[in-house]
């Protein structure tokens, strides 16, 4: 006899206490075929009823009586509901990212909420509208205000929601009852969505251009014939991809199939929601973040039980329980808040592609600055690659863009933050009216220290990404390798004495415009006044409406809006992203100023955009100021070649806490030794780029390797040996793969 081996099952996955599991042994005619996620027959209870059960772990020893336990009876062969086909998605995401199976499964199910149906009462009319028309004549001339309100809404459309009427006409129920009691009207009940949109529905559709028909029908060709593979769509702002994803929407609706529109997570989703509302009505659902645990679940109830057929919202909405999934489509694939946070931290375009396999559904991914990752994908063949190259609109043109080196402004005496190219360009807008943004590029922001003369950034000699300031110490220190060394009296490349480590925010950027505008309305959008709830859309709303003249804030205000009016727009220190201290840095440099540079001119106005920079040789501002996106892949993909980053290389980060440093240092020291006896290459232990928080010490370490699996083995090494030895206890580990 081989190894015995058992499953820790849960019989059911409704119960909000995922953590109750059973355990059963796995008897060796069944051993290949039970695997993690597996849906399996059990005998449960007294008799030897049979249920349904999943496995969420396997081991070789067990941890309850032996002789109480019994055997799995079989396993289901096929994944035939669509719970099965969320567990094995969970069982997947914890393959890929680490963690526990319960964490995956609370990730793919929502947990359960009572929810307390809401019910509407409805006013219906009774009468014919020529009675109805005549009762009219009656109540004015009786002078029955309230009545005569209320036939005359009935008139306009015979059925009202009663708060309607109440908010709008000041309508009370004891004027309605009467109108019961004679024939005129019906007081009925009915129950309603906690939430849902109102407005026109059913717009007529665009007829497709060219470009936008060759991409949807290539989609569509593809997935007909079988051919699974993601499609990578590369549009310009504004080339037309939402009405796209629309169109291939209404194909998969025709087949009885269902779609899952993902888009960052972004307040301002809702003009995106009502663009899909208007085309397809009721049969949206929608998840946001303002939306209460409640009101989520319930939009996730309506999708499960078939009365809507899209959905759409932030990366959760990708676990959605459609019966029959037929399309998933990313927006903005590129953006950073598909990655989650916390455990496990999945990337979100990965687990879409995991879904689309399970289900046997298409994967769209849509994007004017695609990822290094998709886009490496897409020309090796992995994915499907489209491009649309025009703006959808006629007459709509790409923006003027130009680059100032803000060393050459200090040289001419000019220490403010606005160079005076962008000072004139906004002293004309404002002068005729128009309106100008300022985007404060803050993403990565830390404290990398940067020579003011020559723009020179001190950089660890080993890995290429700017090393931080560390109070404590007085020193330089690099993230990825542990190197440190000394603050520099002078610039190690030009001798200035200038060196300071940058430091600057959107308060003081608004109160320095101001002086040099006196009359200037400015609004501002940063962290700090956008806490509240809507206060993003009430800022953007003002804006819109032109009740202010400039806006000026961080990276939430290049996010797709639409402005008509504006015809300036200023970056200003755009290489703050560059130094973020990761291998991301110049790939979200790019993104976030090619997407500034597709803010301004979007109507007829071509407008312009002006990038202040220390460093305008720098590649990602260079293509970005272009507008071109190949010319920064193929710079871009060397240095992640030539360095071993993602896409290239997979890698795992793996973040080490604990509350004493001699702890943290001791389990990092350890898994690095581990990793050193497994494939690929350890990098570090050294300090996270937040090297205390919250009380707790933080070490990372790296591995790098060929194939993700090659990683995978060793972290599953790594947690083998987090249970068993003393020098992990009281230790956290924290992963994150990428590939
Ligand atoms: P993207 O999603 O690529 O940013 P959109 O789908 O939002 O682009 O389209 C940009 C603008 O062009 C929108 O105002 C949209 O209404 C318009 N548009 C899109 N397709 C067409 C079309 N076929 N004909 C006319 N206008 C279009
Ligand atoms: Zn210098
Ligand atoms: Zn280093």
């Amino acid at each position: 006899m081989g190894r015995e081996c058992f499953a820790k099952v849960i019989i059911d996955i409704g119960h909000p206490d995922l953590d109750r599991y059973f355990e059963y042994a796995v008897p060796e005619h069944l051993a290949p075929a039970v695997r993690e996620g597996s849906s399996v027959m059990v005998p449960f209870g007294r008799g030897s009823t049979l249920r349904k059960a999943y496995v969420t772990e396997l081991s070789d020893v067990c941890e309850y009586d032996r002789a109480k336990i019994r055997d799995i009876a079989s396993v289901c062969e096929k994944d035939v509901t669509i719970e099965d086909r969320r567990i094995r998605l969970a069982a997947w995401i914890r393959h890929r990212y680490g963690g526990t199976m319960i964490q995956a499964l609370k990730t793919v199910l929502p947990a359960k909420r009572k929810i307390a149906p809401k019910t509407v009462r409805y006013i219906r009319a009774v009468m014919s509208p020529e009675e109805l028309a005549a009762a009219l004549e009656t109540a004015v001339r009786k002078h029955y205000h309230a009545r005569a309100r209320v036939i005359e809404a009935l008139i306009e459309d015979p059925l009202v929601p009663f708060p309607i009427l109440a908010r709008n006409l000041s309508v009370s129920m004891a004027t309605l009852k009467p109108m019961e009691t004679a024939g005129i009207l019906e007081i009925t009940e009915a129950v309603e969505r906690r939430q849902r949109l109102y407005g026109r529905a059913a717009t007529e559709a665009f007829e497709l251009n060219a470009s936008q028909r060759s991409v949807v029908d290539g989609i569509l060709g593809g997935l007909a014939a079988g051919d699974l593979r993601p499609c990578l769509i590369h549009g310009v702002t504004a080339s037309g991809k939402t009405e796209v994803y629309m169109e291939l929407i209404a194909q998969i609706l025709k087949e009885g199939r269902q779609a899952i529109v993902l888009i960052p997570e972004i307040s301002l989703t809702y003009p995106t929601m009502m663009r899909f509302y208007r085309r397809f009505g009721d049969r949206i659902g929608f998840v946001h973040s303002q939306l209460s645990e409640g009101e989520k679940y319930e939009q996730l109830a309506l999708a499960a039980s078939g009365k809507i057929d899209i959905m759409i919202g932030p990366r959760s909405a990708l676990f959605t329980p459609f019966s029959n999934l037929g399309l998933i489509v990313i927006d903005e694939e590129h953006d950073g808040a598909y990655d989650s946070e916390t455990v496990p931290r999945y990337h979100t375009v990965e687990v879409a592609e995991e879904l689309a396999r399970i289900c046997g559904a298409g994967l769209v991914l849509g994007s004017a600055t695609p990822s290094m990752r998709s886009y490496t994908r897409a020309l090796d063949g992995r994915y499907r690659l489209f491009r649309m190259k025009e703006r959808a609109k006629k007459g709509s043109r790409l923006a003027e863009v130009s680059v100032v080196d803000m060393r050459e402004e200090l040289l001419a005496g000019n220490r403010l933050p606005f160079s005076r190219e962008l000072t004139d360009a906004v002293r004309e807008a404002l002068g005729r009216s128009e309106q100008v943004m300022l985007f404060l590029n803050r993403r990565g922001y830390s404290s990398f220290v940067s020579c003011r003369s020559c723009g020179h950034v001190m950089v660890c000699p080993h890995c290429d990404v700017s090393m931080s300031y560390h109070k404590s110490t007085g020193r330089l220190h690099c993230h990825y390798c542990g190197h440190e060394e000394a603050y520099p009296q002078v610039c190690p490349k030009c001798g200035s004495k200038y060196i300071a480590g940058f430091r600057s925010g959107t308060q003081k950027m608004e109160e320095l415009l101001q002086k040099e505008f006196p009359e200037a309305r400015i609004l501002r959008m940063d962290r700090d006044t956008t806490r509240g709830k809507d206060s993003y859309e009430k800022i953007l709303n003002a804006f819109a409406s032109g009740e202010a003249d400039v806006l000026i804030g961080t990276q939430m205000i290049v996010k797709g809006h639409d402005f008509p009016r504006v015809t300036v727009m200023g970056v200003l220190a755009a290489d703050l992203s560059l130094y973020a201290p990761d291998h991301t840095a110049a790939e979200r440099t790019f993104q976030l100023l090619t997407q500034a540079a597709g803010r301004a001119g979007r109507s007829d106005d071509p407008g312009r955009v002006i990038i202040q920079t220390y460093t305008p040789e720098h590649y990602s501002i260079e293509t970005a100021a272009k507008q071109d996106y190949e010319a920064f892949y193929e710079r871009e993909i060397l240095y992640r070649r030539m360095l071993g980053y993602p896409p290239a290389m997979a890698m795992l980060t793996c973040m080490v806490s604990a509350e004493t440093e001699e702890r943290a240092d001791a389990a990092a020291k350890r898994l690095a030794a581990l990793a050193a006896e497994g494939e690929g290459q350890v990098f570090g232990p050294a300090d996270d780029a937040i090297p205390k928080l919250r009380d707790l010490y933080r070490k990372v370490l790296y591995i790098k390797a060929g194939e993700g699996e090659q990683i995978i083995r060793t972290r599953n090494a790594w947690d083998r040996a987090v249970e068993n030895e003393p020098v992990f206890t009281g230790v956290r580990l924290l992963y994150d793969m990428s590939e």
